[in-house]
C-alpha cells in the first residue's frame, strides 16, 4: 500500500494532438503509472498491440462488457466504440497507484462524474494550428486518407471541450510539453488530499517539537 492515493490522470485532445506520444513519455518517466488499455472495435493499427494498446473486441463483445457494468466509461468516437474497462482501474486504484487514460472529452466527463469519488487530474492538448494538427495526422501515417478527413472534421467538436480540464497545453515542441505535463503530475501528486500520510508525518513532527521544549 503506498502512502499516496492514486490519481487518475486523463489526456484528452484532437486525433493527432499528441496524447499517445506524451502519454509513452509520462510513462518512461514514471514506470509505475499504469495506462488504463482501452476496449475497442475499431481495427488495430499496423504496430499496435492487442492488450498493450487496446483491447480489440467485436461490436457484439463490447456491448455486453458495458450490459455486465465492466465498462468505467465508453462512448461512441469517430464511428467506433471506446470504453474503459473497470477492474484494472479499481484494482491500481485500491494499491494506490496513479492511471492514466488517453481518453475523449465523453469518456473524460464520465469519469470525472463517477460515483466512485477519485481523485482526477485532466490535462488537455491543443495544437499549435490546425494546419499542423493536418500535418501530424498525416506523417503519423497510420491512418487512411477517409479517416484522416473525418477526424480532422471532428477535432473542433473535441477542442470546444477544452474549458472543461484542469489544464491546457499548447504542444508546440514535444519536449517542452513533455516538462509541462511531468510539473502538473508532480503538483497534482503534492496536493494534501493526495497525501494521506501528512498527518503521521506532522504528528511525529509535533512529538519531535515537545521533545525539545
Ligand atoms: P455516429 O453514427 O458516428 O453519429 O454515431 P452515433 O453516436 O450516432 O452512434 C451510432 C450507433 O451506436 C447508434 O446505434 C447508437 O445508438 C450506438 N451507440 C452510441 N453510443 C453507444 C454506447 O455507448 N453504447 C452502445 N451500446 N451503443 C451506442
Ligand atoms: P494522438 O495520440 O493525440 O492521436 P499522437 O501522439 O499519435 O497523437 O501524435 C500524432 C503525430 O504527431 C505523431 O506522429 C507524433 O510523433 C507527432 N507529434 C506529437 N507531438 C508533436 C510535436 N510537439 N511536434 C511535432 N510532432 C508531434
Ligand atoms: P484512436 O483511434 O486515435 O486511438 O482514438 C480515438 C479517440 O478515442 C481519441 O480521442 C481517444 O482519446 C479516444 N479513446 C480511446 N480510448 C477511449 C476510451 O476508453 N474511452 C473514451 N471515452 N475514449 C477513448
Amino acid at each position: 500500500m503506498s502512502d499516496r492515493r492514486g490519481l487518475l490522470i486523463i489526456l484528452s485532445s484532437p486525433s493527432g494532438a499528441g496524447k499517445s506520444t506524451l502519454s509513452k513519455r509520462l510513462r518512461e518517466w514514471d514506470p509505475t503509472i499504469e495506462f488504463s488499455v482501452s476496449a475497442t472495435t475499431r481495427a488495430p493499427r499496423p504496430g499496435e498491440v492487442d492488450g498493450q494498446d487496446y483491447y480489440f473486441v467485436t461490436e457484439a463483445e463490447f456491448k455486453r462488457m458495458v450490459r455486465d457494468g465492466e465498462m468505467l466509461e465508453h462512448a461512441h468516437v469517430f464511428g467506433n466504440f471506446y470504453g474503459t474497462p473497470r477492474a484494472p482501474v479499481e484494482k491500481a486504484i485500491a494499491a494506490g497507484s496513479d492511471v492514466l487514460f488517453d481518453i475523449d472529452w465523453q469518456g473524460a466527463q464520465q469519469i470525472a462524474n463517477s460515483p466512485l469519488n477519485l481523485h482526477t487530474l485532466s490535462v488537455f492538448l491543443l495544437p499549435p494550428s490546425i494546419e499542423e494538427l493536418r500535418r501530424r495526422l498525416v506523417s503519423r501515417g497510420q491512418d487512411p486518407d477517409e479517416v484522416i478527413a473525418r477526424r480532422m472534421q471532428k477535432s473542433w467538436d473535441e477542442i470546444s471541450h477544452w474549458g472543461g480540464y484542469d489544464y491546457v497545453l499548447i504542444n508546440e515542441k514535444i519536449d517542452e510539453t513533455e516538462e509541462c505535463l511531468k510539473a502538473v503530475v508532480t503538483a497534482a501528486r503534492l496536493r494534501r488530499s493526495q497525501q494521506p500520510a501528512l498527518t503521521d508525518h506532522v504528528r511525529a513532527l509535533q512529538s519531535q517539537f515537545e521533545e525539545l521544549a
